[in-house]
């Protein structure tokens, strides 16, 4: 590692995530929600730390494959089920459940030749408009489902668009409850702001995923500042340059920035190309040696520039926190238009990741 920027992940702090999630819904198992390589976290890399889990959610084959190579045994949730008929040897032989959307679905399931049956959570639109049955269509496909020999467990699934909103589950609810009318099957609604929120949503099963990695479902830090829950990805790098600038002096791509007197500057080894947003504006939140500072100027392919004005003794080599337990994600996000969500995911391959 020469290039000194790198992430560190806190396994405590997942760890402690998870519990914190499971004490907000003492009476639902949960689903932790791992799409994406973990929220970009690296599946492998984190995996165990959440092995308290009930059951793992994510929609890639290869990554429930991983799973169950490193040894994990329990349920996996494949939140946008198959995507060709083709893959559903490989649900069969991994043992993995399914989501159920659309019809063709169906009749893949039916025809489909297994070992043993495979559970199924039939998803309900309820309002978001992406995927999912119709609430008057439910009674409807639940019946053709539970004939159905290839049929094991049944579960009612479906997913908030608004609930990190104080009423934002309202609508849905009303929606979730017509499409389930009269049927007796276990239920699985919430996602991370749900379950931090939405109580009467809990039901059986629980699917949290942004709180899990230490970020707040609604984007807004101060949202989840009292929860306990703690930022597992911390993204560092250190000042490899130093600039003094005189008043009018510009720094960076298309001079966006200009200096209004004599004003030192750093230049940090991290750029969009680290998974660091473009769009961050002057005044997104840095910290350097320890101290809150701004960033200024167009953000580079490799590089950025802070203002040292706070932080006279900074200088090359000192280390900065782009982002984790002091500078929340969420911040950043916010600055530059964003969620941490978008943040996290997209920390670049090239930054070494290391856990601690
Ligand atoms: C991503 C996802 C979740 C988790 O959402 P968070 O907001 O990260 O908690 C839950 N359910 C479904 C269907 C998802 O796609």
């Amino acid at each position: 590692m020469s290039r000194p920027v790198l992430a560190t992940l806190d396994l405590s702090a997942l760890r402690q995530n998870l519990l914190i999630v499971r004490r907000a819904a003492p009476d639902a198992r949960i689903w932790s929600v791992v799409k994406a390589n973990a929220y970009g976290h690296g599946l492998d890399r984190v995996w165990n730390a959440l092995g308290a889990t009930d059951g793992f959610a994510l929609l890639n084959l290869e990554e429930a494959i991983l799973l169950r190579e490193r040894g994990w045994k329990g349920p996996i949730l494949m939140l946008e089920g198959f995507f060709h008929a083709d893959e559903l040897e490989l649900f069969d032989k991994y043992r993995l459940t399914t989501s159920i959307h659309s019809n063709w679905q169906i009749k893949v399931i039916q025809n489909a030749r297994l070992h043993a049956p495979l559970d199924v959570y039939l998803k309900i639109n309820s309002g978001m408009n992406r995927l999912g049955f119709m609430p008057d269509r439910v009674h409807t496909v639940w019946q053709q489902l539970r004939g159905l020999r290839n049929v094991g467990g049944l579960t009612l699934m479906a997913h908030f668009a608004d609930a990190e909103k104080p009423d934002g589950i309202t609508h849905a609810m009303q929606r979730i409850e017509q499409g389930a009318e009269g049927i007796d099957a276990p239920r699985s609604l919430s996602n991370s702001a749900a379950t931090l929120w939405h109580p009467e949503a809990h039901f059986d099963w629980v699917r949290p995923g942004i709180v899990l990695y230490g970020a707040s479902p609604s984007g807004q830090w101060q949202d989840i500042a009292d929860s306990g829950l703690k930022p597992v990805m911390t993204l560092r790098s250190e000042i490899i340059g130093v600039q003094n600038l005189k008043a009018g002096d510009t720094v960076g791509y298309g001079s966006r920035y200009r200096a209004g007197g004599e004003q030192r500057i750093g230049i940090v080894a991290c750029g969009y190309a680290d998974g660091y947003p473009r769009h961050a504006p002057d005044g997104t939140p840095v910290l350097v040696d320890g101290v809150r500072t701004r960033l200024i100027g167009a953000v580079s392919m490799d590089m950025l520039a802070v203002d040292l004005t706070p932080c006279p003794q900074a200088g090359i080599g000192t280390s900065v926190e782009l982002w984790g337990q002091e500078i929340k994600i969420d911040e950043v996000a916010a600055a530059a238009g964003t969620i941490g969500y978008e943040l996290m995911c997209a920390l670049a391959a090239r930054v070494p990741v290391v856990t601690v």
